[in-house]
């Protein structure tokens, strides 16, 4: 199946208020366009460094989402241009996005990554982090930054059981936070895997890769 075609599937798919982030890392440019060319404007990379270069050479009405780790040092490289950052996970982070932001003017929509997946490689705030950020007073000086929802990713297994719970915890937080916050509006969770459930969860933002753009191969 083409591009064309696998997006069209799976927008076919996604109810009304469900955001579609097409996840393009690693992908070239060319495949990207082929989306873009068919309408898909939100995409998502894991590295600053080639969101930056294809935000350089890709239509400018796209809105780049940074969905990886992040590393406070390269914060700077896509303050200027990234629409959502997914992965912010400590007050450090949102301080220099902040700086960064506020040094093009401008205010940068946040997810706080809350940590769903028994794994321990995944990254991640607990619950009663993301809720302590939210009452303290560091927080509510940040004029450049706005939190605007939570990310999360389940462990990587088989046993839907086990990723609903966590699909589940992630959208009960996700309702504690916005008691404290209520502008709160985004819950992104959800890969090719695992979207649909994600969905019945209450998901309003699934970040799909392979599911459009075929298999990655790291090793180019
Ligand atoms: C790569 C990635 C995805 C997309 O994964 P697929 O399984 O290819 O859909 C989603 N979210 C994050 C954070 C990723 O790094």
């Amino acid at each position: 199946m083409s591009i064309e075609q696998n997006l069209k599937h799976i927008k076919s798919t996604l109810p009304k208020n469900v955001t579609l982030v097409a996840v393009s890392k690693t992908k070239p440019v060319s495949d990207l366009m082929e989306a873009y060319t068919v309408g898909q404007r939100i995409f998502g990379e894991n590295k600053i460094q080639e969101m930056a270069e294809k935000h350089d050479v890709m239509p400018k009405d796209i809105e780049w989402h940074m969905i990886g780790h992040v590393q406070r040092n390269k914060v700077k490289y896509m303050a200027e241009f990234v629409s959502l950052i997914h992965g912010v996970e400590s007050f450090k982070l949102l301080n220099e996005i902040n700086k960064q932001a506020k040094k093009h003017d401008r205010i940068i929509d946040c997810l706080l990554q809350i940590k769903i997946a028994e794994e321990d490689s995944k990254f991640g705030m607990s619950a009663a982090d993301a809720s302590a950020l939210l009452q303290s007073d560091e927080f509510s000086e940040l004029k450049n930054i706005s939190i605007v929802g939570v990310m999360g990713m389940a462990t990587f297994t088989d046993d839907t059981t086990q990723i609903e719970k966590e699909f589940k915890f992630l959208n009960h937080t996700f309702s504690e936070l916005k008691t404290l916050q209520p502008e709160l509006k985004t819950i992104s969770m959800g890969m090719s895997g695992d979207y649909k459930l994600a969905i019945d969860c209450g998901s309003t933002m699934v970040r799909v890769g392979s599911s459009i753009f075929g298999v990655r191969n790291y090793s180019n």
